[in-house]
């Protein structure tokens, strides 16, 4: 493959291709079809006894989706990947393939409202307990281990207050119990942050932010090593979370552009997050980029970039919050991050909504709280935007 042992963005472009010898098309096609047809019995039993590579039925295996597949196993370090319908139908398939009735699992209150929802309400109902401990709290997280645990569960950052999990120090102690380790890392995409690398177990994305990029295609990613997936893959085929051949072919136009966007979002994240930290109207900024953020040191450890997701807290109330929001022009009002528009939300009202009040100050989700999720704009426009949303308040 060319792109071994090159750059990112040489692999982003390249990896996992095989151009068409027939017609030389540069850009891999779209099959976009949901069954192959055999030549001949002895053929179909071949593949089906996977003595011979093949496809049969798409949601078993397409090859849009494992071109797509394979370029992220290598974007990601990953021996090999899957992908999956959303980021929530890769969640759950992880889950459900690493974990059994009267199985324990270790994860953390700041999670993304899915995961929570699907750890709280759909896990106990199948036997299998989940204890949330405080994201930055590796004790207490090391004293939630039980017996019976099966999977670490963490994401890094966390949504909206970008909290880090010392990536490095939960796999060891994974390693140490023999518990899997899953990483949900969408909110740095493999450009910042390869959870692999520090000996992470299994890495997941919602591919409907960053991967995808473009506001677009939902889809979901996981990578591990390939007797794992070769296991997830069994149980997508049970669960049906396939992507879809068109949308694979957009996550794989999206993942091209992978590394440049990254680049774009990482410096509009300092560039927001500076002209924030100096706003008089600011109260408090959370941005792993910041020397100010309390785990700064994690984030030059373990991350290249620090992403384009910026939250702060504004001097003020809801009502206050609301007009800020409400007045901003260029960014959208609108959930969802790591496209090319700029997207704001105050979480109280969007992600955090259905969240008690109680939980919601556990959080640190105040009222003020408004979460910035920036596209690839001018930051000059950006911040000319937020100045006369500013201007409002
Ligand atoms: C959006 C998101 C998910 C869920 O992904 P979908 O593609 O919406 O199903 C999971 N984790 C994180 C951190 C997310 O931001």
């Amino acid at each position: 493959m060319v792109s071994k042992g090159k750059g990112f963005s040489t692999k982003a472009v390249h990896a996992g291709e095989k151009r068409d010898p027939s017609t030389g098309a540069v850009v891999a096609p779209i099959y976009e079809t949901s069954v192959f047809a055999f030549s001949s019995t002895r053929e179909l039993i071949d593949v089906m006894s996977e003595k011979a590579e093949g496809y049969i039925y798409t949601r078993y295996g397409n090859p849009t989706v494992r071109t797509v597949e394979r370029k992220m196993a290598e974007l990601e370090g990953a021996e090999d990947v899957a992908v999956f319908s959303s980021g929530m139908a890769a969640i759950a398939t992880t889950i459900f393939t690493l974990v059994s009735s009267g199985d324990h699992v270790v994860s953390t209150r700041d999670l993304y409202g899915g995961t929570l929802a699907f750890f709280k309400d759909v896990l106990p109902k199948l036997g299998v307990e989940v204890s949330l401990v405080e994201a930055t709290d590796f004790d207490e997280m090391k004293s939630a281990i039980r017996e019976n645990t099966k999977v670490i569960y963490a994401e890094t950052p966390t949504n909206p207050t970008l909290k880090l999990v010392d990536v490095s120090k939960v796999a060891k102690l994974g390693k140490k119990k023999g518990i899997t380790v899953v990483v949900d890392s969408t909110f740095a995409s493999p450009y910042n942050l390869k959870p692999i690398q520090f000996g992470v177990d299994v890495v997941v994305h919602s591919a409907t932010k960053y991967l995808g990029g473009h506001n677009d295609v939902t889809a979901g990613v996981v990578g591990g090593c390939e007797s794992f997936v070769q296991k997830l893959k069994e149980m997508r085929k049970h669960l049906g979370g396939t992507l879809d051949p068109l949308a694979a072919w957009l996550l794989l136009r999206g993942l091209k552009t992978l590394g440049l966007r990254m680049e774009r979002h990482n410096f509009n994240g300092m560039r927001v997050a500076r002209y924030l930290e100096k706003h008089s109207k600011v109260k408090r900024v959370y941005y792993p980029g910041l020397p100010i953020h309390p785990q700064y040191s994690i984030a030059k450890r373990q991350m290249k970039g620090f992403g384009g997701v910026v939250s702060f807290e504004i001097d003020g109330d809801f009502e206050t919050t609301m007009k800020f929001v409400d007045n901003l022009r260029l960014c959208f009002l609108a959930a969802s991050l790591g496209g090319t528009e700029t997207l704001a939300t105050q979480p109280v009202t969007c992600s955090h909504y259905f969240i008690s009040a109680e939980d919601r100050k556990k959080a640190g989700i105040t009222d003020q709280l408004v979460r910035l999720a920036l596209g690839i704009e001018d930051p000059e426009d950006i911040i000319a935007d937020l100045e006369q949303a500013f201007n409002k308040i």
